[in-house]
């Protein structure tokens, strides 16, 4: 029988997770807003907010601008689960890995899971590299503040990124 695991709270019991939604190939925006209109859809999820949207330098790699944005999302799904939901999603966005960075077509990853932290092959929580990403603090801090250290946002200050604005609902 296939391990099921569940929110700390229990099964059933939503938790707040922060996704980070990116792509740089093809229409990207559409493909950010093609993602969260997926997740708003999945049975017991609900988006809670999203950040405005962003334009950013690519970080170690080359190829277009990306175009970011963060969303927080109310989930009864395990974090495991909710990750391989949003491999779905990239999935059927077209998603290929042919090397490490390469531009992609969506990229969403688990950035936080409530206030849990999760140590295994396949998912890390809080996402490792997160913390050197302004494409991911300066979103986050829009919607979480609380969540992104000031200091770490100082940090990142030289990253070129761009608030475009509004893009959700
Ligand atoms: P990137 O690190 O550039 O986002 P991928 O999207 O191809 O690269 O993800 C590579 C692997 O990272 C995935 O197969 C997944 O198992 C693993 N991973 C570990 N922690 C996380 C996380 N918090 N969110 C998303 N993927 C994660
Ligand atoms: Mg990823």
């Amino acid at each position: 029988m296939a391990a099921v695991s569940f929110p700390a709270g229990g099964p059933g019991t939503p938790v707040s997770a922060w996704i980070g939604l990116g792509a740089n190939l093809g229409d990207a925006r559409a493909a950010l807003l093609g993602a969260l209109d997926a997740m708003a859809r999945w049975p017991g999820s609900r988006l809670l907010r999203v950040s405005s949207l962003y334009r950013s330098a690519p970080v170690d790699a080359g190829g277009p601008d990306y175009w970011n944005a963060v969303a927080e999302l109310a989930t009864p799904l395990a974090a495991i689960d909710l990750l391989h939901a949003l491999q779905a999603i990239e999935q059927a966005a077209g998603r290929e890995r042919p090397y490490r960075n390469a531009p992609r077509t969506l990229d969403l990853d688990v950035l936080l899971y409530g206030d849990e932290r999760i140590d295994t092959p396949e998912l890390t929580v809080p996402h490792p590299r997160m913390g050197e990403r302004a494409f991911v603090l300066q979103p986050l801090a829009e919607i979480a503040p609380g969540r992104v250290e000031p200091a770490r946002l100082a940090a990142v200050q030289s990253q070129r990124i761009e608030r475009l604005g509004p893009f959700w609902p």
